[in-house]
């Protein structure tokens, strides 16, 4: 009998029904763009940036096409131009730098540390040393770093953060809602992300200027008083002259499926978190493995898993990633030479000039990463944790 998995790592669940009904009834009146209401009607999009705002306790939300649109229009909505320098982690995804070139600035990486979240000494270091005055800080895979002592040095030196919140949305530090501690929080709703329309994003603010002008540059026109989650027209009549137009809205048909699958999220992130704490459970002890420590104030989602095989060569990891892959288990690797499917590292992106970080370097490279998908139930979470355990234990056992 074999023990391999036959789960897919890559399935989502269905939209609910409800987001189903909602789509339809927008397809048969056909009105999907955002300001194409009739007398009276509010747009599924306007109600969803209300909801959104709600959720996280932002005064103000905009949704738009995708996350990394979201952290283009953050950067552009806080007067990031060409040449400006802004910092980031070094450890991320690839729209990060690419919202960052998407203005003509230049990345800063900062170092990642073990816990795999930005290191902020390095990050004291890099202030000073760039003098840049924006950080994109990315919580990368959903680990949050201490979020009082990032805002605190940030606060000292005056420089803004944006979150980019597409691995945390629904998680907290000390009770306050990712995405509300920098000036400007970023979300997906790209299928892989905590809800899935295909494609879109939010942007989550308290300040009415910096949302006034992301609402403008998102392509409202003039239209703006269609917001709903938006400032006081006054904040428009300061900016409207300034502000380019450069489309990126939502439209009705995602907003409508992406309402139920808002109401369902803390469910969702229960069902991510249990999932986790399964394989967590199932690697405890395992020899050569290092898992990733959560800090208490961190209240995580976790829509996927990582883990550390420190110190291992690079033929060891591979060849557990080969293991596993065998046995249906499908690892991802940050530490590879080649950039593949998703996974990229900084040293990839070469437009964004990276200088070399060891730490960083050394960090990735024994750095293992797997989707949950809410497909997987708790039986399947322990089922992949015993195929990984077993696999690490032998490749481990035979090179020491
Ligand atoms: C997916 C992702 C984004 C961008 O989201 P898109 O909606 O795909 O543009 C940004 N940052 C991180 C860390 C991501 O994983």
């Amino acid at each position: 009998m074999s023990d391999d998995f036959k789960g897919s790592f890559t399935q989502q669940e269905p939209i609910p029904e409800e987001g189903i009904a909602a789509a339809l009834k927008v397809m048969r009146h056909g009105r999907l763009h955002r300001y194409n209401v009739v007398e009276g009607e509010v747009s599924e999009t306007a109600l969803l940036e209300e909801e959104f705002a709600a959720f996280t306790g932002a005064q103000y939300c905009l949704a738009v096409a995708s996350g990394g649109y979201a952290m283009g229009c953050a950067l552009r909505a806080l007067g990031v131009s060409a040449g400006d320098k802004v910092l980031t982690n070094a450890f991320t995804l690839a729209p990060v730098p690419g919202a960052i070139a998407s203005v003509g600035a230049q990345s800063v990486f900062v170092e990642v540390t073990d816990a795999l979240t930005i290191d902020l000494d390095d990050l004291r270091e890099k202030i000073t040393s760039s003098g840049a005055r924006v950080l994109m800080l990315s919580h990368m895979r959903g680990h949050i770093c201490d979020m009082d002592a990032l805002m605190a040095i940030c606060d000292a030196a005056d420089v803004q953060v944006i979150e980019d919140c597409a691995h945390t949305m629904g998680a907290a530090w000390n009770g306050v809602p990712s995405g509300r501690h920098g000036v400007i929080g970023c979300y997906s709703t790209q299928t892989y992300k905590h809800m899935n329309s295909g494609e879109g994003g939010f942007l989550i603010s308290d300040d009415a200027d910096v949302m006034a002008r992301a609402v403008i540059l998102s392509g409202s026109y003039m239209l703006y008083d269609r917001h709903r989650a938006a400032p006081l027209v006054e904040a428009f009549e300061r900016v409207k002259y300034d502000t380019p137009n450069v489309s990126g809205r939502m439209d009705n048909l995602r907003a409508a499926i992406l309402r139920p699958q808002l109401k369902a999220l803390p469910q969702q992130c229960a069902k991510w978190n249990a999932l986790y704490r399964a394989v967590e459970g199932g690697l405890e002890n395992t020899p050569g493995l290092t898992l990733i420590a959560r800090p208490a104030a961190e209240q995580f989602v976790a829509s996927s898993f990582q883990f550390l095989l420190k110190g291992w060569a690079a033929s060891g990891v591979q060849e557990v990633l080969r293991r596993c892959a065998k046995r249906g288990v499908e690892l991802k690797w940050f530490g590879a030479d080649e950039p593949a499917a998703f996974t990229s590292r900084y040293d990839h992106w070469r437009y964004a000039a990276p200088t070399p970080l060891p730490q960083t370097d050394a960090v990735l490279a024994g750095l293992v990463d797997m989707r949950l998908p809410l497909t997987f139930t708790i039986a399947d979470a322990e089922h992949i944790a015993r195929i990984i355990r077993a696999e690490v234990s032998a490749v481990f056992q035979a090179s020491a």
